[in-house]
């Protein structure tokens, strides 16, 4: 077998890269991961083309600050809702991380699911197993080289397109994307570019980038360790099992020293240093270790998930201070997110004055007052609104539509003038109330000043 350094990372002495060659590993962590990865893979590339109310489940429409989540619309004004989602997600992470450790970046992230599940497989498959890789790598440049290296990254380029795509269809929509790609890149010079950067991105990260992203640049993995504690459940070494380390038959530990739990690892670490930054928590040190206690004869688990105090022979408590506090965190934000949710008005209706004069004098004693009016129906039916107005003596309303039709999940513009009489108003100004009517019910309304001369 063979034996690499001691003490692998990603970092020479000189600060230079080492390229990680993991080798494949079986085993029950190995399968879970592969079918919760295969699963986070489809749900990336079906979901932009799934609908919800007529509207594409996920949309992030960042220049129109619009945002589309699975069939509710939310606007800017909105934005409490989506803090609440992002404090959830965030309380979330911060509760499973104090729980079971870094179970997110080994298992669920999509650079780690990617990079196994589609990047790597198509390495092997191309390249072979991890000592053929080496010697690939070190040989020279000769034909059964260039050709091998030049399919693994023409492979690479048509799955990080399809990956960049999908990845852009979350901000831009299908539709948009399907005209772009059907298009000729001198129609959408500009598109095409940001494509192609996007493209890039994702190509660099998976063949290159690799482990570094998660080591270097992810900032979850620099804070990761004040959100775990002794008590956490990570993967780890039983160094009271496992020393003093040696041959099978010349030890008194249970660690023959194979380095096997070292050759799989994608971050290229030794577990059996303890916990370390690096560690992303994939289990694949597990398999591989348990593999090698079955060889050898002796029970699983001398790598395995458990707690540092259980490691050292004590008790692991779960319900300690910064779990319950996490846990009553994440709850709270989940329940107000919940009621916010579940009370938000069915329409939503928002009145601006467009930018300009804010009147128009019509006669020696008219004045009028354009506003521009939203009307978002978020209910599953579609709905025809009345709009009425309430305010000084002598109003009225003109406005194109009225009553006004707006479908499903869906909405409607429409620009609205209201005429006043200037011996209405007071110092210039007056209070109006413009109400929105479904079914004679008031469902929603809107007070705005109506703006006119101030007469002497
Ligand atoms: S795989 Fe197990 S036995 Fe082999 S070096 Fe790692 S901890 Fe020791
Ligand atoms: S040490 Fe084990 S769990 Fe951590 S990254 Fe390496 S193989 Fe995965």
């Amino acid at each position: 077998m063979n034996h690499p350094p001691e003490a692998l990372t990603t970092i020479d002495e000189k600060g230079r890269r080492k390229w990680v060659y993991p080798a494949s590993v079986s085993g029950p962590f190995r399968k879970w991961r592969r079918g919760l990865g295969y699963f986070v893979i489809l749900i990336y590339f079906v979901m932009p083309w799934i609908k919800i109310g007529g509207m594409q489940s996920i949309l992030l429409q960042i220049p129109e600050r619009r945002f589309v989540l699975f069939g509710q619309i939310f606007w800017p004004q909105e934005l409490l809702y989506l803090v609440f989602l992002l404090l959830g997600l965030t309380a979330a992470l911060f509760f499973f991380t104090a729980l079971v450790g870094r179970v997110w970046c080994g298992w669920l992230c999509p650079q780690t699911v990617f990079l196994e599940e589609v990047f790597r497989k198509i390495e092997e498959w191309v390249e072979g197993d991890h000592h053929e890789r080496m010697r690939l790598d070190k040989g020279p440049w000769n034909f059964r080289k260039v050709w091998k290296k030049g399919l693994k990254h023409s492979l690479y380029l048509i799955v990080s397109a399809h990956v960049s795509n999908t990845f852009i269809a979350y901000f831009v929509g299908t539709e948009e994307l399907m005209s772009w790609t059907a298009g000729s890149p001198l129609d959408h010079w500009t598109a095409f570019l940001f494509m192609f950067s996007i493209l890039a991105v994702f190509y660099f990260d998976f063949a290159w980038f690799r482990e570094q992203f998660c080591i270097v640049l992810c900032p979850y993995a620099r804070f990761q360790s004040v959100l775990t504690d002794e008590h956490t459940i990570q993967v780890g070494y039983d160094q009271v099992r496992g020393e003093p380390r040696g041959h099978v038959g010349q030890t008194t530990g249970d660690c023959i020293d194979c380095y096997r739990c070292v050759a799989v690892c994608p971050t290229g670490i030794d577990i059996r240093d303890g916990y370390q930054l690096e560690c992303i928590g994939c289990a694949r040190c597990i398999d591989a270790c348990n593999e090698i206690m079955d060889r050898v004869q002796r029970p699983h688990g001398l790598v395995r998930h458990d707690s540092l105090t259980r490691f050292s022979g004590e008790r692991t408590e779960i319900f300690r201070p910064r779990i319950l506090v996490y846990s009553v965190l994440l709850v709270g934000v989940l329940i107000a997110l919940f009621v916010g949710l579940g009370t938000r008005p069915l329409l939503d209706l928002t009145v601006v004055r467009p930018p300009g004069r804010p009147f128009t004098i019509l006669s020696d004693h008219l004045a009028s007052n354009h506003f521009s009016l939203r009307f978002y129906n978020r209910s599953q039916e579609d709905k025809t609104y009345r709009l009425a107005i309430e305010g000084p003596a002598g109003l009225k309303l003109v406005t194109p539509f009225n009553p006004i039709e707006v479908k499903a999940g869906q909405e409607r513009r429409t620009e609205a003038f209201v005429t006043v009489p200037i011996s209405s108003l007071h110092e210039g100004k007056a209070r109006l109330r413009i109400l929105v009517y479904h079914h004679r019910l008031l469902i929603a309304e809107k007070s705005i000043t109506l703006l006119g001369p101030q007469v002497p």
